[in-house]
């Protein structure tokens, strides 16, 4: 599988060559040449080589990113099996810990029956989590405290 663009590598105030995009996306050189020349990636082409702004080039690598993943609403899990966002069975997920900070939401796809997850840190689970039942799967860690 392609690595998905990294946007957070691309530096706004930046002017990238093709060559630098594809690297600092971690993609092939081809691959932003034809996002130039679809125009869905704006870019300098009166001259060679051809020039992208950092912000352009950040949008769009966002935008893409976001596409590709199909960005989650609130409530929802992504269903593999399904390849698509819903919301889980009853309205109901769980929560499991898998760090201090960050563990994933598990629930059911009610197409397919089957588990979906969806990764989350503790601290947004109210944004991610919407309006869903969620029980919580394992317990705090704990503070280590003094024997
Ligand atoms: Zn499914």
């Amino acid at each position: 599988m392609p690595k998905l663009p990294d946007a957070r590598r691309i530096k706004a105030h930046r002017v990238y060559s093709v060559v630098e995009a594809a690297e600092a996306l971690g993609c092939h050189r081809q691959t932003v040449t034809r996002w130039i020349k679809s125009g869905a990636l704006q870019a300098d082409t009166s001259a060679r080589p051809w020039l992208i702004r950092g912000c352009d080039l950040k949008a769009y690598a966002q935008e893409r990113r976001c596409k590709n993943r199909q960005c989650l609403a609130p409530g929802e899990l992504f269903c593999l099996s399904c390849r698509k966002p819903k919301r889980p069975a009853f309205e109901m997920a769980d929560f499991i810990f898998d760090g201090p900070a960050h563990g994933r939401l598990v629930g059911l796809c009610p197409t397919c029956g089957g588990l979906m997850h969806r990764f989350a840190r503790h601290d947004r689970i109210a944004q991610i989590a919407g309006d869903l039942d969620i029980t919580m799967k394992g317990a705090l860690p704990r503070l280590n405290g003094p024997d």
